[in-house]
């Protein structure tokens, strides 16, 4: 075994965090914990974990069940590619191998949803493989160790990453090493400043004796995320809200309420007609709510209305009891609370608001 290893395993075999999805040979709860850990934080994942492995224990019950129902699980949790392609990638394990997990990172490829990362988590933790998987702490703590300054988004510096990674990868507990990577990178090597003193791998650091450990790894400034401004309507007949299940990649599958993007010249009762083909009747504001997406923010005005009229396909009426059953997402939280409370006094019946 490698120095570098040997050092961290040792590290890690004193100060590896407890975390529900370590310590257990299950290839399918490694699958699931790593694809719910990309992008977010460990302390959000533990309850969404416990809450999916009770109700899909393996395999075989995810791929039985219906995506509205996976979608409903994973709300709130973000990011719901990564649960329909993780439900896709269970039928196709089911479909093409037998309900098993392929044993190597090539082959863990090929499941659909299972990226380098999560092919490479999988093959190590679960099946002992040497195979890299490279997430940001693991990108950072590599680039810092041994040196690497080239941009580690673009393929030359990514290629160097994995190599350097494979090179201390021990031929025993290579998913530990993986872990312990991930643990040095979220813990002790963070982003910033990190903690060299507490570091276990500080004297064989090349930034750390370089000095320049708080500009590594080399990443492209992000631009900011763009910012749309959407209104937002919680649209009323009798008891029931209209809703429609969205159809467009981002938060496809999830169910929103009427949107409508300000600053066109047409009116918003005109543009509700377009879109759900129903008349507004009295609107009154509900306050703001802004949703941070990777890309783009959400900053929307809400407004709670009746509607006269037969909705539209795809637009779809739900009472309370129904609309607690659907997956909503994150960026309607606000909405769904005030649609989910009584309807404020509304303005006068026939109000003109095409100013708004
Ligand atoms: S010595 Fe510092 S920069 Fe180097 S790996 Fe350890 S924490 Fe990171």
């Amino acid at each position: 075994m490698n120095d570098i290893a040997r050092d961290l395993l040792a590290w890690y075999d004193l100060s590896a965090r407890s975390l529900p999805w370590r310590g257990i040979r299950n290839a399918y709860a490694t699958w699931v914990s790593e694809t719910m850990l990309q992008q977010t934080r460990v302390e959000t994942v533990k309850d969404y974990y416990a809450r999916f492995l009770a109700r899909f224990p393996d395999i075989a019950s995810l791929a039985e069940a219906g995506e509205d129902e996976v979608l409903k699980l994973w709300e709130g949790l973000g990011y719901y590619s990564r649960a329909r392609n993780l439900h896709r990638g269970a039928r196709q394990v089911m479909a093409e191998h037998g309900g098993e997990l392929p044993h190597t990172a090539a082959e863990l490829r090929g499941i659909a949803g299972i990226g380098p990362y999560t092919a490479g988590a999988i093959a190590s933790i679960a099946f002992g493989e040497r195979a890299a998987a490279l997430d940001g702490n693991v990108i950072r703590v590599t680039s810092r160790l041994m040196g690497i300054r080239e941009d580690a988004t673009a393929p030359s510096g990514r290629r160097r990453l994995e190599a350097a990674v494979l090179d201390m990868l021990p031929q025993e507990r290579p998913g530990d090493f993986n872990q312990a990577l991930m643990d040095l990178g979220s813990g002790i090597c963070t982003p910033g400043t990190p903690d060299c003193d507490a570091c276990p791998l500080q004297a064989r650091c090349d930034a750390f004796a370089a000095g320049d450990a708080e500009s590594l790894p080399n990443l492209p400034v992000k631009r900011p995320p763009k910012e749309e401004l959407w209104d937002v309507l919680i649209l009323r007949q009798g008891d029931r809200v209209l809703m429609r299940r969205r159809t467009e990649r981002l938060l496809q599958g999830l169910w929103v309420f009427p949107m409508i993007e300000r600053g066109a010249a047409s009116g918003l009762a005109g543009r509700v007609r377009r879109l759900t083909g129903l008349r507004l009747r009295g609107l009154s504001p509900r306050g703001e709510a802004r949703h941070v997406f990777t890309h783009k923010v959400w900053q929307m005005r809400l407004f709670d209305a009746g509607a006269d009229g037969e909705a539209a396909a795809p637009w779809q009426w739900f009472t309370p009891e129904e609309m607690r059953a659907l997956a909503i997402p994150a960026a309607m939280r606000a909405a769904r609370e005030a649609a989910l409370s009584p309807q404020r006094e509304t303005e006068a019946a026939g109000e003109d608001v095409s100013h708004i």
